[in-house]
């Protein structure tokens, strides 16, 4: 606290990271990066670029990015913004498309970033309750609203939402944006960027951080129609015109590129999250069904704070939420076969 800080900051509570441990050989399957590296393809573009050029400003548009993205799922460039990670575009989207005089709908349990941005920008919000399955129920969310926002799959849960019921909530919802956020879409669902054509007020929003091993470089991006991605681009420009470095730029390309890479490594964490599922639920945990890269679970006889300081004192940190109806779940993200080994193995001594 300090009486130079603005009105608006004293009351901000910020979103806290999972930890980065420094330096150790500790299992960290705490924050759902990828076990595995980013492409051979995408270091070299880096190791390309880093040269004198490194003087110049980026292209503060990321074109080559844009039109890399617009041309794997088939839309234009026009309906593409990328940013500084996916946390930065989902920033710029509280800032530029959410109204202010009817709260904001996102589930009860969710991303714990959005009330953060609502704080920030001073978004009124409501949040609709999973049924008692953890599924989002999107009859809940027909109720006038500022905006509608969920991650699918979602997270902490890993539960997907189908394409039909997302079809569904766009039909009873056309005058407010809908923003689906598929940070996790690529390890087992079919992406609402489908349906973009349809609903001029559907936003989907991605990141490299982890079907595409890319967390360190900071590459997130949104597709929808162009109203909704100029509102952005005058937010972007009126903020910091450019979030993308050169290095992020040519990563974020060559990420795109190597298909076969990004295939291989995806299917990988899918066999390994239903070992790892099929493993927890053999010594007794009830683990919600995933489509992300990482599994929640929660034991009926042991007490998840309890779990989490255990497994750490072994080495293994895994991520876990103090919060209404889930701080009995662990959050576990999919490491590679032997982390995975090494985190049963421990469970197995603690049940
Ligand atoms: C990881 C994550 C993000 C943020 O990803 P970055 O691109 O690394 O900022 C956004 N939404 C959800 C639900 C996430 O889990």
């Amino acid at each position: 606290m300090s009486r130079f800080w603005s009105p608006i900051v004293h009351e901000l509570s910020p979103y806290v990271p999972g930890e980065q441990p420094k330096g150790s050989n500790l299992v960290k399957l705490n924050t759902n990066e990828n076990p595995y590296g980013p492409s051979p393809r995408v270091l070299e573009a880096i190791r390309l670029d880093v040269s004198d050029r490194l003087r110049l400003y980026p292209d503060p548009n990321a074109s080559q990015l844009k039109q890399t993205i617009a041309d794997y799922y088939g839309v234009d460039a026009g309906q593409v913004f990328v940013g500084n990670g996916s946390d930065e575009v989902l920033a710029h989207i509280f800032h530029a498309l959410f109204q202010h005089d009817t709260p904001l709908l996102f589930p009860d349990i969710s991303y714990s970033f959005y009330p953060v941005y609502c704080q920030l920008y001073q978004i009124d919000y409501q949040t609709i309750p999973l049924d008692e399955d953890f599924q989002i129920r999107v009859e809940g969310y027909q109720r006038k609203n500022g905006g509608i926002i969920f991650p699918n799959p979602n997270a902490p849960t890993g539960c997907l939402l189908s394409l039909d019921d997302i079809d569904k909530l766009l039909q009873n919802n056309t005058e407010s944006v809908v923003v689906v956020d598929e940070a996790y879409i690529d390890f087992g669902g079919v992406s609402a960027i489908s349906l973009i054509g349809k609903y001029r007020n559907l936003l989907v929003t991605q990141t490299l951080s982890k079907s595409r091993s890319l967390a360190g470089m900071r590459i997130g991006f949104a597709v929808g129609h162009p109203d909704l991605i100029d509102a952005l681009i005058r937010v972007k420009d009126s903020f910091n015109s450019y979030p993308l470095g050169s290095l992020a730029i040519s990563a974020g390309v060559a990420a795109f590129e190597d298909q076969d890479y990004f295939q291989q490594t995806c299917q990988k964490v899918i066999d390994s999250r239903e070992w790892v599922i099929r493993e927890l639920a053999a010594l007794g945990f009830d683990v919600l069904p995933s489509a992300a890269n990482f599994v929640f679970a929660k034991h009926p006889k042991h007490d998840a704070g309890q779990l989490v300081s255990d497994l750490r004192k072994q080495g293994v940190v895994v991520r876990h939420f103090d919060r209404d109806r889930i701080n009995q779940y662990l959050r576990i993200t999919i490491g590679t076969a032997e982390e995975n080994q090494k985190l049963l193995a421990i469970m197995d001594t603690l049940i």
